[in-house]
């Protein structure tokens, strides 16, 4: 059988903005793997693995996990792939990650197809969060980190829309609305 074309799709947008439910969406509809790097890391926390030890306190606070941890997990998922079909949801969220994606896809012959960008009003993430808080787990959705996650996302994240904007690959998303009136939205974005 013919092996299926590559397609990476990369995910943008704040944190409460609904990417993860939305990439596990049109992941499943476009026969896509969908890569969450926040899912990964937490796994690790719920299992307790060495990374997951080292990793807890730099969630549950809303700063980053090193780029380094990041990228081998990254090449660790890429390098198992027969073809890249993947969607990126909270990756890259630094320059220096976006940088090692451009290499790691090159190497592989992978060209990034498109870049949603979901947008929604601060305060509606914050409001989204808190409310997610009640039944996710997450130590994380409470109001006070939500904040720094969004002062985190502001500062070392949002530069990622102009670095993709410079080679004319991100498609803004009004991430207001129905989660199936945002998932057409998608759908148009990306074909
Ligand atoms: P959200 O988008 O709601 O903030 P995620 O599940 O994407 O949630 O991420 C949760 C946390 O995992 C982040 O606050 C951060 O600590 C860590 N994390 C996830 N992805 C990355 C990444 N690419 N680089 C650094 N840290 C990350």
């Amino acid at each position: 059988m013919p092996k299926a074309p590559h397609k990476v799709v990369i995910f943008l947008g704040p944190p409460g903005a609904g990417k993860g439910t939305q990439a596990e969406r049109l992941a499943a509809d476009q026969n896509l793997l969908k890569i969450s790097t926040g899912d990964i890391l937490r796994d690790h926390v719920t299992r307790g693995t060495e990374l997951g030890q080292r990793v807890k306190p730099i969630l549950d606070a809303g700063h980053l996990v090193p780029d380094d941890i990041l990228i081998a997990l990254i090449r660790d998922r890429l390098a198992a792939l027969e073809s890249v079909r993947v969607i990126f949801d909270g990756f890259p969220r630094t320059t220096a990650q976006a940088q090692e994606l451009d290499m790691l896809l090159e190497e592989l012959g992978a060209p990034i197809s498109a870049v949603p960008l979901l947008e929604v009003p601060d305060q509606l993430l914050i409001d989204r969060i808190v409310e997610r808080g009640k039944t996710s787990g997450r130590s994380d959705d409470t109001e006070e980190v939500a904040r720094n996650r969004q002062t985190v996302y502001r500062d070392q994240t949002q530069p990622l829309i102009d670095y993709y904007s410079a080679r004319g690959q991100v498609r803004t998303i009004n991430g207001v609305g129905s989660m199936d009136e945002v998932y057409s939205r998608i759908l148009d974005a990306v074909k």
